[in-house]
């Protein structure tokens, strides 16, 4: 009977280890939201990236991703590039 109780134990715990893993991987970026905001936010998809949001970690790939922005004003664009070198995301080996 104790032998149950310890398995079921286990199995709770390595349970609630599983969880807490599966959350802490899915945790998004702090900088796609960032990166939303300097989006023009109309989610048109003309992009290829389906929405802003989509763009936007896209451009965490790719930082210069953000020129596919059809909306994105001149700028805009200029303001995007500055932004994504104060915050490292261009590096100088990128584009
Ligand atoms: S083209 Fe620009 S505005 Fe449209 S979804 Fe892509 S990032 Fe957003």
């Amino acid at each position: 009977m104790s032998a149950v109780v310890v398995l079921t134990g286990i199995a709770f715990l390595f349970g609630m280890i599983l969880v807490l893993l599966d959350a802490y991987l899915k945790k998004e970026d702090p900088r796609v939201e960032e990166i939303k905001n300097h989006l023009p936010g109309y989610n048109c998809g003309s992009c290829g990236y389906g929405s802003c949001e989509g763009m936007a970690k896209a451009i965490l790939e790719n930082a210069y991703s953000f020129q596919k922005c059809k909306p994105m004003k001149e700028e805009a664009k200029i303001e995007m590039e500055q932004f994504l070198k104060e915050k490292e995301i261009i590096k100088k080996t990128n584009h």
